[in-house]
C-alpha cells in the first residue's frame, strides 16, 4: 500500500511539473500558472458525511474550463508517466461518502470558476425562460439571481448550498420533482469537459450521449463548467401546510392522491416521520409556527410514531388566483385523511421557503451539530414495497435514539427520462399508484465522537448495509447517491443493460478511468491493465 501511495504521488508531482515547464509533447500554456494549482489542502478531504478522509496529492483551483481541459489533456497524453493519477471535480463537497474525493490524486474546486449566472426571458428558440450558469455555482446563487428579474429554477433539492454540477451529477430532487422532475429533467444544454481534456457543448440534440451520460452520472463521464437550466415564473409566497398522521397507511395513501389525482392542486410534497419527540421538535426549526400548537402530538411515549405530509400550494402575484389558491389549499386539506386536529398553516416568501434547510442549518451550526459524522442513506422504493420497507427500517433503528430528518414521499418516474445515467427500481404497472417511487432519506446524524472505526458508527453503518442488502435484494430498491465499492455490487445496481450502457459511456469519455475515482466505480489500474492486454 504504502509503495502504491508513493508511486502516486510521484505521478502526479511528475504530471504538475510536467505542466509547468515548457517541454516538446505537452503545451504549456502561459495562463496556467503554479498558482493555481495549491498543496493539498484539509478541505479537499473532507466532505459532509466526515467518514472518509482521503487526502489528495494537489488541488486545482481553476479560472477556467480551458485549464480543466488542459489537465485533462495533460493526462492523457502524459499517460506512461502519470498513468495512476486520477481527477475529482469537487463541487460544495456535500457528499457522503468521499464520492468527491481524489486519494493521491487531483482535485479540481469547482468553486474557483467565475460564478457566471446569465438569465434569458422568453427565450424563442426553447419557449422558456432558462439560465446558463457555471458548474462550481451554487443553487442558492442561481436562486437569489433569478429572483431579481421575478424567475426561479422549478425544480430542486431539499438544501441550496449545493453545486450545480454536484446535483446535475446525482439527480437533484425535493418535494417538486413528482410535477416537475428531477433536476437532471429541467436541463436544456451542458458544457461538458470529458475524460480526454474535450471541451463539449451538448443536448438532446447535439452530442446526445453525453448529455445523457453526465445527467446522473456520477462524475464519471466529464466535469460540468456549464449548465443551460429551465427558470419559470417565481411565486411571490408559498402556503405551506403540515398534517399530521398516526398511520401509515393512511400518510402514504394521501401522499400518492396529492401526487396523483391531485397533482394540480399543489407545488411541493413531501412526507417526514417523526420516530420521536427530538426530532418532532427539530424539524420546527424552519417552519414558521410553534410546536405547542400541536397538543396532540406531547405527552405521549418517546416511540410513538408519528407522520407529517407537508405540502405547498404556490401564489402569484394576480389577486384572483390568489384567492382561488386559498380556496385550494383548504380544499387539499379537506380532502386528506389526516388527523383532524392537527394542521399547521404558514406563509412564507419564496426564498425562505426553499431554503429552509439553510435555516435548520444556522441552528444546527450555533449548537456544533452540524459538523458530525452523517452516516446518511438514501433509496428509491417502488410504492408497492413502501410498507414492508418501512417495517424493515424500524426493525434495524432505534426510534428512541434516532437523530435527524427520515423522509419518505413519492415521486413519478414517468417524468424522468431514461436515457440519463441515474438509476431508478422499475415499478409494477399492474394496480393503481404501483407506478410510483417513494424517495426514502435516513439522514441520520451521529454524535461527534462517532467517528470512524469507532464502535457506535461501525455499528450505524452495519445497519444500513442490512437495510441496503434486504431492499435491493427484496424490495426492489435502489440507492439513491449510491455508495458500493465492489464491481459485483456495480453491476447489480446498474441492473445487466444499465452496466454494459454505463461501461460503453466510460469507455467512450474517460477510457482511462481518470474522473471521479471517490465513487469506486472504476479504476485507473484496471485500464492500465487493459491497456497493457491488447
Ligand atoms: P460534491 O459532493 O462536491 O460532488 C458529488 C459528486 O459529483 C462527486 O463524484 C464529484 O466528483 C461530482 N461532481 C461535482 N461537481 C461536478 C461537476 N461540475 N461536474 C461533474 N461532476 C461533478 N440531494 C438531493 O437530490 N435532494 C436533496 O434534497 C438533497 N439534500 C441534501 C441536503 C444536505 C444537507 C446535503 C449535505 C446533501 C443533500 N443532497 C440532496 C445530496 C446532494 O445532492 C449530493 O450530495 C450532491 O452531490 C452534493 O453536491 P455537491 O456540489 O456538494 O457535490
Amino acid at each position: 500500500m504504502e509503495f502504491a501511495f508513493l508511486l502516486n504521488h510521484i505521478n502526479v508531482l511528475l504530471l504538475l511539473v510536467m505542466l509547468c515547464v515548457p517541454c516538446g509533447f505537452i503545451q504549456c500554456p502561459t495562463d496556467f500558472g503554479v498558482s493555481n494549482i495549491l498543496q493539498a489542502t484539509p478541505s479537499a478531504s473532507v466532505d459532509f458525511g466526515r467518514m472518509y478522509f482521503n487526502l489528495p496529492a494537489a488541488v486545482l483551483r481553476p479560472k477556467s474550463p480551458r485549464e480543466i481541459s488542459f489537465l485533462l489533456k495533460s493526462v492523457r497524453s502524459s499517460s506512461p508517466f502519470s498513468n495512476r493519477v486520477t481527477v475529482a471535480a469537487r463541487g460544495a463537497g456535500h457528499s457522503i461518502n468521499g464520492q468527491a474525493q481524489a486519494l493521491d490524486g487531483i482535485v479540481i474546486e469547482m468553486d474557483s470558476l467565475p460564478d457566471h449566472i446569465e438569465i434569458h426571458s422568453n427565450s424563442e428558440e426553447y419557449g422558456c425562460s432558462y439560465a446558463d450558469v457555471s458548474g462550481g455555482t451554487l443553487w442558492i446563487d442561481l436562486l437569489r439571481e433569478s429572483l431579481k428579474v421575478g424567475l426561479a429554477p422549478r425544480s430542486w433539492t431539499d438544501y441550496l448550498y449545493l453545486t450545480i454540477g454536484g446535483t446535475l451529477s446525482n439527480g437533484g430532487i425535493s418535494g417538486q420533482t413528482f410535477k416537475h422532475g428531477p433536476q437532471v429533467a429541467n436541463v436544456l444544454q451542458l458544457d461538458v469537459v470529458t475524460g480526454q481534456g474535450e471541451l463539449l457543448t451538448c443536448s438532446k440534440a447535439q452530442n446526445s450521449e453525453l448529455f445523457y451520460a453526465v445527467l446522473g452520472g456520477l462524475g464519471q463521464f466529464g466535469i460540468i463548467t456549464r449548465a443551460r437550466i429551465v427558470l419559470e415564473e417565481a411565486p411571490h409566497k408559498v402556503k405551506w401546510v403540515r398534517v399530521f398522521y398516526d398511520e401509515f397507511e393512511k400518510f402514504t395513501r394521501d401522499q400518492e392522491l396529492l401526487v396523483t389525482a391531485m397533482e394540480g392542486m399543489v407545488d411541493y410534497v413531501e412526507g417526514l416521520t417523526f420516530l420521536n419527540q427530538h426530532s418532532l421538535l427539530s424539524s420546527f426549526a424552519a417552519f414558521p409556527s410553534d410546536p405547542d400548537l400541536l397538543p396532540g402530538l406531547h405527552g405521549e411515549s418517546n416511540t410513538s410514531i408519528y407522520y407529517c405530509i407537508e405540502f405547498a400550494v404556490h401564489c402569484h402575484h394576480k389577486k384572483a388566483s390568489n384567492v382561488q389558491k386559498a380556496t385550494m389549499e383548504e380544499e387539499v386539506v379537506r380532502r386528506l385523511n389526516h388527523i383532524r386536529s392537527l394542521v399547521q398553516r404558514a406563509e412564507v416568501s419564496y426564498f425562505d421557503f426553499l431554503n429552509r434547510v439553510g435555516m435548520e442549518e444556522e441552528k444546527l451550526r450555533s449548537k456544533g451539530a452540524w459538523d458530525v459524522p452523517h452516516p446518511w442513506l438514501n433509496l428509491f422504493v417502488p410504492s408497492f414495497s413502501i410498507t414492508t420497507f418501512k417495517d424493515l427500517l424500524l426493525q434495524n433503528i432505534s426510534p428512541t435514539t434516532f437523530e435527524g430528518p427520515l423522509l419518505i414521499y413519492p415521486i413519478r418516474p414517468d417524468k424522468w427520462d431514461a436515457n440519463m445515467s441515474v438509476v431508478l427500481p422499475r415499478a409494477h404497472a399492474g394496480k393503481r399508484n404501483d407506478s410510483l417511487i417513494y424517495v426514502v432519506g435516513v439522514l441520520r446524524s451521529a454524535p461527534p465522537e462517532c467517528v470512524p472505526e469507532t464502535p457506535c458508527l461501525n455499528r450505524i453503518e452495519q445497519q444500513n448495509r442490512r437495510i441496503v442488502e434486504t431492499a435491493t435484494r427484496w424490495l426492489s430498491a435502489k440507492q439513491y447517491l449510491p455508495a458500493y465499492s465492489r464491481r459485483r455490487q456495480w453491476e447489480e445496481h446498474f441492473g445487466e443493460s444499465g452496466w454494459l450502457r454505463f461501461q460503453a459511456r466510460k469507455a467512450q469519455f474517460d477510457p482511462l478511468n481518470v474522473l471521479a475515482p471517490g465513487q469506486r466505480i472504476f479504476s485507473r489500474w484496471e485500464a492500465d491493465s487493459k491497456k497493457n492486454n491488447r
